[in-house]
């Protein structure tokens, strides 16, 4: 695909000033795929200065079936594109080949469409009637409009879900968008910017994508003026430094952050099927997704049957090849996240703990970032590692006595984005669920990923909602108008 080593501003794909690139390496080789466009502050200071004059001088904001048409075209071009993507997506970001039919390419493709709809279903405006609150009959409106200009700050673990998740709302909404994508995984949002510039009638300066190897130009989004808007995904870190530098432009804030959520097992349920699902979670993407649950609280009676499952599932699916159409666990991103995740499993084991399976890197690969499923027990929820984000396929069982005890330590964490309970009384099972304090809850088994479901977290996971209406409710604001009659 042309296009890879350029950024989008201003309707065209053009080298980052100064010529400057970056390498894109595939993980599960450590091969250099390419080049990407190494942008800089001036750049991104163009493409916000193109999103914020496509936003005050065009009608995009206001032409919703413009918007919908343009949405509309962005899918039918990417899915024109889809086996090329696929394979850019698994060898860029060390995807298993079968995410990318849903969640790491296909879904948030198909979720545009749900986002064209809305930008024509959406009741952009709402009658109150008639009133005459200080002596003077009036009639009122509440219309919905597009908040401004979108700065879009992205990570490296599902870069298709989460830039598309940004972009088809921040557009349907009438938004302009600057994205800036991780360094880790540039390709993927170049090849969607070369099909938007090149397959779409999307104006110019209503969507622009910039590279870098840069992590602090991000920061540019957070601080400039003339952006109205600053949707983030990443740690929870970052999040608080992206809200920090927004402040003193008032900026509105949304934050998808980390999780360690957790996946209870009652002691009703069917434990080794249910731990058996646990351990299939903890892996799928080598651990590397935010709403992955990582800890494992087991009824103390059952815990060694929960253990027993979990490590044979664990076992059997291994750390493997993302080409091979049965991988669920990949290869992690980079070196440095390998070596983190090392610096967790030796921490495990100075906390007390120990591994029931995996705890190093995989001795099956001699080229990629491999590391073996973990599953750690010995430790409590007090322990580090039951507590940070490991962002690997590690696994950390916990013993519980009961319902209450249970969600007692589901709760006993900074974060609260995801989690999961099985029981074999479905009523037990959403008592459970409605006192876990996390944005988003599996009841045996259930999925709640979908484009029309919101998603976010609650405490260190994040302020706002991603997807679905409140996601897309996120890039708007509320006038209120009022005429004598
Ligand atoms: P990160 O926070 O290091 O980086 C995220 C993005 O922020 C990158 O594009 C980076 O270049 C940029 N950035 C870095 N410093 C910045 C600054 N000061 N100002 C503005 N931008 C800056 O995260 P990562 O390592 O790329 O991704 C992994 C993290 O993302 C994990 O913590 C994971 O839980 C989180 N995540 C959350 C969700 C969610 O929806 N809640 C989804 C996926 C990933």
């Amino acid at each position: 695909m042309e296009g890879l080593d350029r950024n989008l501003i201003d309707g065209k794909m053009v080298p980052a000033a100064g010529g400057g690139t970056f390498e894109t390496l595939n993980p599960a080789t450590e091969e250099v795929l390419g080049v990407a466009a190494d942008g800089t502050a001036e750049d991104v200071d163009v493409a916000i200065g193109a999103a914020r004059t496509a936003f005050d001088t065009t009608t995009w904001s206001r032409d919703h079936a413009f918007r919908a048409r343009c949405l509309r075209q962005l899918h039918d071009a990417l899915v024109s594109h889809a086996d090329e993507l696929r394979e850019l997506t698994i060898a860029e970001v060390g995807a298993p080949r079968f995410l990318t039919s849903i969640a790491q390419l296909d879904s948030p493709i198909e979720d545009l469409l749900w986002a064209a709809d809305l930008a024509e279903r959406y009741e952009w405006r709402t009658d109150l009637g008639e009133a005459t609150p200080v002596g003077i009959r009036s009639r009122r409106w509440v219309e919905k409009e597009a908040a401004g200009v979108v700065g879009a700050i992205t990570p490296w673990n599902f870069p298709h879900q989460i830039n598309l998740a940004k972009l088809g709302p921040a557009l349907a909404a009438g938004c302009t968008v600057v994205l800036k994508p991780a360094p880790d995984t540039p390709w993927a949002a170049a090849a969607v910017a070369q099909i938007a510039a090149t397959e779409t009638d999307l104006p110019p300066g209503v969507l622009n994508v910039v590279n870098s190897s840069d992590h602090a130009i991000g920061a540019m989004l957070s601080s400039d003026p003339r952006v109205d808007v600053v949707s983030f995904t990443g740690s929870t870190a970052t999040g608080k430094k992206v809200m920090a530098a927004s402040a003193e432009t008032l900026k509105r804030v949304f934050l998808e952050l980390g999780g360690k959520s957790a996946f209870i097992v009652l002691d009703d349920a069917d434990v080794a099927g249910a731990s058996g699902m646990a351990a299939f979670a903890a892996c799928t993407h080598a651990g590397q997704g935010c709403a992955i649950t990582t800890r494992l609280l087991l009824p103390r009676a059952r815990f060694d049957e929960g253990v027993a499952a979990a490590t044979s599932a664990m076992e059997a699916l291994g750390a493997k090849d993302p080409q091979d159409p049965g991988t669920i666990c990949g290869p992690v991103i980079s070196a440095r996240q390998r070596d983190r995740i090392e610096g967790y499993l030796r921490l495990a084991s100075e906390e007390g703990g120990t591994f029931a399976t995996g705890g190093s890197r995989s001795a099956t690969h001699d080229r990629g970032f491999f590391i073996d499923p973990t599953l750690v027990v010995g430790l409590d929820n007090s322990s580090r590692v039951a507590r940070e984000e490991i962002f690997g396929p590690v696994l950390v069982a916990i013993p519980h006595d009961g319902d209450d005890d249970a969600v007692r330590i589901a709760n006993d964490s900074p974060y609260g984005l995801s989690g999961a309970v099985h029981s074999g009384d479905s009523e037990r099972a959403w008592a459970v669920a409605r006192t876990v304090r996390t944005g988003t809850m599996s009841v045996n088994g259930g999925v709640w990923y979908s484009g029309d479901v919101p998603f976010g977290g609650y405490k260190a996971s994040g302020i706002g909602r991603e997807m679905g209406v409140q996601g897309f409710e996120e890039y708007l604001e509320t006038k209120a108008i009022a005429e004598a009659v």
